[in-house]
Order: structure tokens, then sequence, then C-alpha cells
């Protein structure tokens, strides 16, 4: 065994088709009694549901979530919870709704009991994100990280098979970064190719019929590893270069993920050849890049740039700042480098 650091983060995880029904004994076990619930809109039977359990623990409920955490809402929705006295924070959603939790706790220091729905990972995470006039600032902060974590698999037999096979590649794109990121230790590469198995196995199988709970499961297990994985081993290429087209370009997160990860695998072969070949064995495929295309593709997902709105009169505009942000990656890109991957993402060329 090779010497390493690995720093174990603490959140509680109650896992299991039906276990949202166990949200008031989780809520008393943080000691909390004034509940802030949030939810978005579209959500809003499980904020419903949720609120019927938890009775008088509810001292206000937020129902507006918007995407990519503004930075001026965010102060709002955290003015609230401080006119309220919450003591806890509870998120029910996607990323989204997670990252609005956060922004409130970095302005109002109470804990958060998270109930993720999408495949995000957000819930495992002490990364925090803001948006303001469209730059997104991100940070580290243990603050922000949920104490408690509910995951439910019943509560994402609503998500639409094309948000949930995209979203699943969301968790995806985490467990493989995970594998050849700076901080990857024998704990969190065994997490990432148990998730990346999960994810592969359970996404076609959730895709075809989005009401099967094993399978809901098995996805639900994947992106949870997923998301502890991306919190210690940390990122690499694949979201740097993310970061940069969907800052620049305003892509959807999701689909924007499953699109450049077979590319960018393809380009970090030739630098960590071993960690692609673990990759490809827990996809079950020849090779990793192609068994991820292979696997977006078979779930009707879109594998290129110009499916989702980029063409390739902008890969220059989008070259300098990919080489600047993976400058510190295990495959700094250079100008050509990174007009290939570029142009192979927007043409969705099978690597
Ligand atoms: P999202 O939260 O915006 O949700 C996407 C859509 O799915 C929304 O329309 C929502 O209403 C709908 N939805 C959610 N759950 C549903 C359900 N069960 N049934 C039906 N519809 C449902 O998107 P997301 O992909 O979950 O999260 C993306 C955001 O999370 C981005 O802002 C990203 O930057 C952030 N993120 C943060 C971290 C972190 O560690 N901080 C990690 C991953 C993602």
């Amino acid at each position: 065994m090779r010497p390493f650091v690995h720093t174990q983060l603490a959140a509680r995880v109650v896992f299991g088709p039906g276990r949202l029904a166990e949200l008031p004994e989780e809520v008393d076990r943080l000691g909390a009694r004034r509940t802030m619930l949030i939810a978005g809109r579209p959500e809003r039977h499980l904020l419903e549901r949720a609120a019927e359990l938890l009775g008088d623990r509810v001292v206000t409920i937020w129902d507006d979530v918007r995407q990519h955490v503004p930075q001026d809402f965010a102060e709002r929705a955290a003015a609230h919870a401080i006119e309220h006295e919450a003591d806890l924070i509870v998120t029910i959603g996607g990323g989204s709704t997670t990252g609005l939790g956060k922004a409130i706790v970095r302005r109002h220091p109470v804990p958060i009991l998270a109930v993720p729905t999408t495949y995000a990972g957000s819930e495992m995470t002490p990364i925090w994100g803001e948006t303001t006039k469209g730059d997104k600032r991100t940070g580290r902060d243990e603050a922000v990280l949920p104490k408690a974590v509910i995951y439910d698999p019943q509560l994402t037999l609503t998500l639409p098979p094309a948000l949930s096979g995209a979203s699943g590649m969301n968790a995806m794109a985490h467990c493989v970064e995970a594998v050849y990121a700076p901080g990857a230790s024998p704990v969190t590469t065994t997490y990432a190719l148990m998730a990346i198995g999960s994810l592969a196995e359970g996404l076609p199988r959730v895709v075809r019929n989005p009401e099967d709970v094993t399978a809901r499961g098995d996805v639900q297990f994947g992106a949870f590893l997923a998301g502890a994985v991306l919190a210690t081993a940390g990122i690499s290429i694949h979201h740097h270069v993310c970061h940069v087209l969907g800052g620049m370009f305003d892509l959807p997160h999701a689909e924007l993920h499953t699109v450049m990860l077979p590319q960018a695998v393809a380009a970090v072969a030739k630098a960590v050849p071993e960690q692609v070949a673990e990759i490809a064995g827990a996809l079950g495929a020849e090779q990793a890049p192609a068994g991820l295309y292979d696997l977006a593709k078979g779930m009707g997902l879109p594998v290129a740039l110009s499916q989702i709105g980029l063409g390739e009169a902008e890969i220059d505009q989008a070259v300098p700042r990919c080489v600047e942000a993976t400058r510190g990656d295990v495959l700094p890109l250079d100008d050509a480098g990174a007009r290939a991957l570029l142009t192979a993402a927007v043409r969705g060329q099978r690597p």
C-alpha cells in the first residue's frame, strides 16, 4: 500500500426506499426546533409531504429555487432564515436546492439536512457555488457540508429519463475524475470504481424504466459515493474545462458533463494510462473513453456540444481559457490540445 492522505468528511447517511418517513427523527437527532424547509416549486409535492411529516418543527418554508445560486437571491433567503431564527435548513431537491441551503448557512451558520432528488452529489461536499452577474464563484467550507443526508430512491422516480441520464453522467464525471485527481487515495479510488460500476449498470435501467426503484437505488448509491469522492479527491481537466464552457456559454450543467467526459478521458489517457484502464474495468468496457461515449449515446443523451448549443465558431474563444484552467492538471492542455479536445466535443466524435 502506497502512502496517502485521506480526509474522511463526516456526514450521517440514511439510505433506502421510503426513508423520507424518518425525517422527523433525523431532525430531532440534530437537536433542531426551528426548521426552514426548502424545495423548489416543481418539487412542491415533496415539500408538502416533508412539512406534514415535520409538523410544528417547521417555522418557515421557502419554495423559490434558482439555478446557479445568484448572490443577491442567496442573501434574501439568508435574511429570511435569520428573521425566522431557523436553527436547521432542510433542503429537498437537486444541486440547485442544496446549493441554496449552503448559501444560507454561509451567512447564518446552522446545520443542513439534505434530501437529494437528483444525482448531482452536492449534498456530500463542502463545496459552495454562487453567481454574481453571470460570474460563478466556488469555495470550500466544511460548515456548509450537510450534517445528515436522506437518500430515498422513491423521491427520484419522477425525475424524467433524459434528466436522470444526464444527472447520472454528472455523477459519473465526479467518480471518473476522482481516480486521477490530485487528492486521490486508495479510499477514494475504491469508492470511485464502485460508483462507476453502479452508475454504468443502473443508469440504462433507470432510463428504460424510470419507475424501477431498485435501479434508482443503484444509481443513487453511485451518486452518493460520487459526491463523497468529489469532496475529497477533487477534480481535474474534465471539470476545469466544463467550468470554463459552462461559465462562458451558459450551457446546461449535466448535459455539458455528459458530452465532455468521454473526450476529456481520451485526452488524459496518455498521461495516466493505468488509472484510465481501471476506469474501463469498472465500466466493463474495453476502452474507457469509448465506453463512456457509448453509455451516453445508448441512453439517447447528447454526445456533441453542437447538440446543446455550442458551435465550432466558439472554439477559438474558449481555447486560451481552457489552457489556463488546466495548467495544474495531470494533462495541462496546450493550444493545440485544447483545440483538438473542443473540436472533437463540438462534433461529438466517438473517441
Ligand atoms: P437542479 O437542482 O437545477 O435540478 C434540475 C431540474 O430537475 C430542476 O428543474 C428540478 O426542478 C428538477 N428535479 C429535481 N428533482 C426532481 C425529481 N425528483 N423529479 C422531477 N424533477 C426533479 O440540477 P442538478 O443537476 O441537480 O444540480 C446542478 C447544480 O448543482 C449546478 O448549479 C451545479 O453547479 C451544482 N452542483 C454543486 C456541487 C457541489 O459540490 N457544490 C456538486 C454538483 C453539482
